[in-house]
This record gives structure tokens, C-alpha cells and sequence, in this order.
């Protein structure tokens, strides 16, 4: 089959030739369709140095996807050779701590495919039976394809968040940040205020349904406008950049919640006395989605028809064509970026 594949400790990828994968007795085989490239998979592209902390040369990239399931093991009993799925990537132990008390998202054994085993850019991909989720018939593959980074935003904007009448800032307009838009939207927020410094990304926040779509420099005017002075009820930190960061702490009101997803590149520092304690805010870190809360809230906001993710997708490729996906990302005037395979 062909595959995409990190084959050397050097910036790049191979788009190579080799078997499809064999599976074991509590796996299937999936037959990829479509799937997401994500700034995870430009960090392994240019092997950066957290991709060589991190990965070990060679394995196949990609870790969003959805397609159809071609084989399953023998201990498999609820999927089904033909089921359209999509699948969490992020393999988790099932018996520590974390995952025996509901929070397996953060289980530290956790493996994530196409970082830390064979991924989901080639033709077939072998997943544990556990992870596959199915796919609504009015789902398709495209969208089935990019539910990690959907759910990416939904984790973020959801957990904890009673988001019905508030005052949302999401810093960061990404294809996550995109994302959550449009969900804060659908969730019942009254006001949803996006900031970002690229005016592609501003308009479509604007599709997605942000009230105020603005430069960083305008958030907080807009964010005071909308607050009578307040601050917001919530803000999404979707950005990763420290200025962000900073002006999130600044613009939540006193009591609020700051939901931080965005990963800046090196260490930031904070003023905890000021930017957080003396303000009494509660800060929650998203790691990926919660299993399998999320991944319910998502099927559920799809089949209600209230959100829908289909404007942030700008971009799709063939799978030969992997140095232009990439250099779209980078780009940054792409939204969300999909590798048509099958
Ligand atoms: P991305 O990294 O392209 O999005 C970041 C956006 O922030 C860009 O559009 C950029 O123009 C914008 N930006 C830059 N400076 C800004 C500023 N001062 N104010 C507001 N916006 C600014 O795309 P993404 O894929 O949506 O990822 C968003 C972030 O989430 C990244 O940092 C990524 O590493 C992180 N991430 C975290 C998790 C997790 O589980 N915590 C999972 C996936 C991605
Ligand atoms: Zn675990």
C-alpha cells in the first residue's frame, strides 16, 4: 500500500510502498478515505525539536482520518467489515489511575498513532477495536476525518464552560480555534469575540459565526463593548502565542475560566499574583478529547444539524502531492487541510 512515512531523522516526509499493516485479535484494519494534516504533522515534516524528542524514524504520519473498516480481529464483536468510522488516536492503557478514574485523556502511557506508531496516511491503518468510533450515515468521510481537531474544540469549549448567554474570547482563529466558533455558537453563547492576526482566518471566523472577528490589538475593546467593561465569561486560548496568553488571562472577568489548548514554543513566564490568583479565574489544560465524553457531544452537535464544521475544510490534496499540504499549513491562509486518499 502507499503510505506517507518519516523514514529519516532529517526534515521531510517519503511517500513509499510497503505491506498493509497486519492486526492483531482486538483490532481492525481500516481502509482510509480522507484525513486531516494538522501543525503535529508539519512539526514531524520539519523535525523540529520536539519531533526528535518524541518520534522514532521510520513510521507513517497522520493521525486524523475517517474510512471503512476492511477486517477485524477475532475478539472484535461491534465492528464490522464495511462500518464507516473514524477513530481516537490516542491509545490509552485502560488501567491506570487516570484511565480507571474517567480521565484517560490524560493517561500516561497514552500512544498516539502517527507520533508514536503507524498512522493514517496511507491506504489502510490497523487501530485497537476500542478507539473506533462510528459514523453517522449523514457524516462523511471528510468530515468523519477531521474529528480529532473538532474535538479538540469541542474538550476546550465545552468542559466546564456552561457557555448558554455568555461572553466568549477565542484567541487563536487556527483551524481548532475555527472550530470552536462555530460550536461556542451552536452551544448558546451570546457574544463570541475571535482575535487573530490573519485576516484570511478573521473571515472565516466570521463564516463560522464569531460576533466580533478582530486583531488582537481590537479584542479588548470589543471583549469590553460586549461585557459593559467586564471582561469574558470564558476565554479559548487557541493560539499557543504568549501575547495571547497574556491578554487572555487579562480580558476573562474576575471568577471567569480561561480554557488553555494552545501550546506556546518554549517556556512563558506569568504573574500568578496578578494575572490569575488575585483574580479568583479557574485555568483548565485541554489534552486532546475526553474518552469518550467529547466524542459523544460531537456526534450529537453534527446530527442536530446546529454546527457545521464543512467551511474551515479549504484545502484537499492527493497523498503524492504532501509538500503542498504542507506548505498550505504553513502558509497560513489555509483553514483546515484533508488528504483525499481513497
Ligand atoms: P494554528 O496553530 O495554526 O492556530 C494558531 C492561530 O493563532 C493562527 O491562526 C495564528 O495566526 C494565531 N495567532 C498568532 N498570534 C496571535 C495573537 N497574538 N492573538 C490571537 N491569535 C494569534 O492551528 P491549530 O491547529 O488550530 O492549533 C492551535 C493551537 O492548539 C496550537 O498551539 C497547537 O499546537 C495546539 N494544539 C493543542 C492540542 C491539545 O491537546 N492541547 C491539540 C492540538 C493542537
Ligand atoms: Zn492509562
Amino acid at each position: 500500500m502507499k503510505a506517507l512515512r518519516k523514514t529519516a531523522t532529517a526534515p521531510g516526509f517519503t511517500l513509499a510502498e510497503i505491506p498493509v499493516p497486519e492486526i492483531r485479535d482486538n483490532e481492525v484494519l481500516i481502509r482510509v478515505r480522507r484525513a486531516g494534516v494538522c501543525g503535529t504533522d508539519v512539526h514531524i515534516h520539519d523535525w523540529d525539536a520536539w519531533a526528535q524528542g518524541r518520534c522514532h524514524p521510520p513510521f507513517t504520519v497522520g493521525h486524523e482520518f475517517a474510512g471503512d473498516v476492511a477486517k477485524v480481529g477475532s475478539l472484535v464483536s461491534d465492528v464490522t467489515v464495511g462500518d464507516r468510522v473514524t477513530a481516537e488516536g490516542h491509545i490509552v492503557c485502560g488501567r491506570c489511575h487516570l484511565c480507571r478514574t474517567g480521565n484517560s485523556h490524560i493517561c500516561p502511557n497514552t500512544k498516539i498513532i502517527g507520533v508514536d506508531r503507524d498512522g493514517c496516511f496511507a491506504e489502510y491503518i490497523a487501530m485497537p477495536a476500542t478507539n473506533v468510533w462510528h459514523l453517522a450515515d449523514s457524516v462523511s468521510y471528510e468530515v468523519g476525518g477531521i474529528h480529532d481537531p473538532m474535538g479538540n474544540a469541542f474538550h476546550t469549549a465545552l468542559h466546564g464552560t456552561n457557555l448558554p448567554g455568555k461572553t466568549v474570547l477565542i484567541t487563536g482563529c487556527g483551524p481548532i480555534g475555527l472550530f470552536a466558533v462555530g460550536i461556542c455558537r451552536a452551544a448558546g453563547a451570546s457574544r463570541i469575540v475571535a482575535s487573530d492576526v490573519n485576516q484570511t482566518r478573521l473571515a472565516l471566523a466570521r463564516a463560522m459565526g464569531a460576533h466580533d472577528a478582530v486583531q488582537p490589538a481590537a479584542a479588548e475593546a470589543a471583549v469590553r463593548a460586549a461585557t459593559d467593561g467586564l471582561g469574558a465569561d470564558v476565554v479559548l486560548e487557541m493560539s499557543g502565542v504568549p501575547a495571547a496568553v497574556h491578554q487572555a488571562l487579562a480580558l476573562v472577568r474576575v471568577g471567569g475560566r480561561v480554557q488553555v489548548l494552545g501550546i506556546p514554543a518554549k517556556r512563558m513566564e506569568l504573574d500568578l499574583a496578578t494575572e490569575i490568583i488575585f483574580k479568583g479565574i479557574t485555568i483548565y489544560g485541554v489534552v486532546g478529547r475526553r474518552m469518550y465524553e467529547t466524542w459523544i457531544e460531537m456526534t450529537q452537535f453534527l446530527s442536530s444539524g446546529q454546527f457545521d464544521p464543512r467551511p474551515v475544510i479549504t484545502h484537499r490534496f492527493a497523498l503524492e502531492r504532501h509538500a503542498e499540504a504542507i506548505a498550505a499549513i504553513k502558509s497560513g491562509e489555509a483553514g483546515k487541510v484533508v488528504f483525499e486518499i481513497g
